[in-house]
């Protein structure tokens, strides 16, 4: 294929925050074949007992990877590597490679013989799942040759200097080297924000663009990269004015990184003392540390999906209790609000039997599966609930359109506790319970809504995308995905309105929250809490503290008057020049309290 020279850009699914610039290193993990080669009769046993050497050693070296990947992203994270080492164990496998050598044929033709045969099968599975096995099947193909074959399997370790690396796809051990330092991000023309890549890149804060359809095979090793994994997008050969604006965002993420600790104690309040709850979105137990570092105030959105999205049984109630309790305790007495189940959509498990569906987004999705598999929703609500005894957790229900999903909702979350009352359990009587608001009917009965719960959480990623029926994951028209659109924000004042009329607090928890300009237009519009991903916190707390209340409802007062994004955008853009102002002033501020400070101290360490 012909590979092009000129700037380019490509979108894709971001990741894994950041942004990363270097020089290209495209790692071709899928297409190689193995030539089939025929051995004697006489040397058949022999390569029974080389092959056999290989699986062991490849066994040893991926369970020192888990140990490894374990100690620095945890027990659950690094579990992903077991079903390598099942397939590895598994006696047909090593059966079928057998026979295939006993026909005359060398041991590593045999292996790649027989995976491509499993690959092949699970590529007619209709199940997302099962079909991202693929990767790891390709990942054991490519060690147990490499062994066999004297070669060198280790081209993400061999890096010398500092790439981000390209690839069709990219799997779980991969991902496990990318914590060197010489990966600087990564992107690959496959997965989502499911797939196992993504999830450890978020862990291992690398960041990381998915999804790029065609970008490994188009552009030349070596060529100038950027990728911006807030956004997606990724750009190639850039010319040098982009290079100095990234470069330049870079080093203001890196500053805002540094001054970290001094934020970090500082309360989320505008200039006119109000008080903005600064939260933290996140999807496993060890991004517990993370919440920590960056100053959360609490965790704003447990997205609970991913047990159920990379283990091959539906998790019991124990593992969820323990998990849940974990960051509880860690995190106590700060609030963790536990979100149910968000399975469908674009998030695909093998454990619920599901069909195909045409339109998945508006489909079988989220409260609507719990509400069918209610034995599997009891489970899950029991572990929530006992994981409440602290004090510190609340559970919100996802995708609620209508008054009676909610009250049955609320129904067997009453059964629930009525039962682990009678068996004696610890917890929470009074955790408190919340909703989504991310569907437009459910904005429309907000009124109502409001006086059955605690707390509103705004998904703005799906209350756009059914707003403005724009597919979320669709990029080909991506650019119709418009936050400033005044529908939303008339639909967001609602919402707002309502639950502030029956004096519950509004959170907005989707990637809207993390908007360094839309902060400026939920503030205004009265948004108790933001709850975004851990490393986004430093940067927006800088902007809340530079708000002033007054100034934030007037321009939301005007832009609930504008007809097109266009025009909002353009009152933001004025209202932001001034905050920008406000945030150097407040730093400069900052800054000579804290120099003060240091001279006071070098005083009294004189005297
Ligand atoms: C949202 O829809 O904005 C949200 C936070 O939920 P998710 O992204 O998990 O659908
Ligand atoms: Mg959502």
């Amino acid at each position: 294929m012909k590979r092009k020279r000129t700037p380019r850009e490509y979108t894709g699914i971001p990741a894994s925050p950041g942004i990363a610039i270097g020089q290209a290193f495209i790692y071709d993990n899928i297409n190689f074949w193995i030539e089939e080669k025929d051995i004697p009769t006489e040397q058949v046993d022999h390569e029974k007992v080389r092959f056999i050497n290989a699986v062991e050693k490849v066994i040893k070296e991926i369970k020192s990877l888990r140990d490894s990947l374990e100690l620095k992203v945890g027990r659950e994270n690094a579990s992903i590597f077991d079903p390598h080492i099942m397939l590895l164990q598994d006696p047909a496998v090593i059966e079928e490679t057998f026979e295939i050598i006993e026909k005359g044929k060398c041991a590593e033709f045999a292996f790649f013989r027989i995976t491509r045969k499993i690959i092949k099968a699970y590529k007619r599975v209709e199940d997302e799942y099962m079909r991202e096995r693929i990767t790891d099947i390709r990942d054991i193909l490519r060690r147990v040759t490499s062994e066999l074959l004297g070669t060198d399997d280790t081209s993400l370790l061999n890096i010398v200097s500092p790439v981000i690396v390209f690839a069709p796809n990219i799997t779980p051990s991969d991902t496990a080297l990318m914590h060197s330092s010489k990966i600087l991000g990564f992107v690959t023309d496959t997965g989502g924000r499911t797939s196992h890549a993504s999830i450890l890149a978020r862990a291992l804060e690398i960041p990381a663009v998915l999804g790029v359809k065609t970008a490994s095979s188009e552009i030349n090793p070596g060529s100038m990269v950027i990728i911006d994994g807030n956004r997606g997008n990724v750009y190639i050969n850039p010319d040098s004015a982009t290079i100095e604006r990234f470069e330049e965002e870079k080093k203001k993420l890196e500053i805002i990184r540094r001054s970290l600790d001094e934020l970090k104690e500082l309360p989320a309040v505008t200039t006119d003392n109000h008080r903005i709850g600064l939260h933290a979105n996140i999807e496993f137990t060890d991004e517990v540390d993370a919440v920590l570092a960056y100053g959360a105030e609490g965790v704003g959105l447990y997205r609970s999906e991913y047990h159920y999205l990379v283990h091959d049984k539906a998790p019991g109630e124990e593992d969820l209790y323990n998990d849940y309790f974990e960051v509880a305790k860690k995190l106590a007495p700060r609030p963790v609000i536990i979100r149910t189940l968000d399975l469908g959509g674009d998030k695909i498990s093998h454990i619920i039997p599901s069909e195909p569906e045409a339109n998945p987004f508006l489909g079988w999705r989220a409260i609507r599966v719990s509400l069918t598999l209610k034995d599997l929703f009891r489970v899950h609500l029991r572990a929530i609930v006992r994981a409440s005894s602290l004090k510190n957790v609340s559970v919100m229900f996802p995708m609620i359109s209508c008054m009676d999903e909610l009250n049955e909702a609320l129904g067997i979350l009453d059964e629930v506790k009525a039962k682990l009352k009678s068996e004696g359990k610890d917890f929470d009587p009074d955790m408190r319970v919340g909703v989504m608001i991310e569907i437009p009917s459910a904005v429309m009965i907000a009124e109502h809504l409001a006086k059955k719960v605690d707390f509103f959480s705004i998904g703005t990623n799906d209350l756009i995308q059914y707003s403005v029926a724009v597919d979320r994951s669709n990029d080909r028209i991506a650019n119709l995905f418009e936050p400033f659109h005044p529908g939303i924000l008339r639909l967001m004042k609602m919402t707002v309105d309502a639950a502030h009329a029956h004096s519950i607090p509004v959170a907005v928890c989707g990637e809207m929250g993390s908007d360094p300009a839309a902060v400026l237009l939920l503030s205004g519009l009265g948004v108790d809490e933001l709850s975004m991903v851990p490393s986004f916190i430093p940067s927006i707390k800088n902007i809340v503290r530079s708000i002033n209340m007054a100034n934030v409802k007037k321009l939301v007062t005007e832009a609930l008057q504008c007809e097109t994004a266009k025009e909002v955008k353009k009152l933001i853009d004025k209202e932001f020049r001034k905050t920008s102002k406000e945030i150097k002033k407040v730093k400069n501020k900052r800054q000579k309290k804290k120099g003060k400070k240091k001279k006071t101290k070098e005083k009294s360490l004189s005297r």
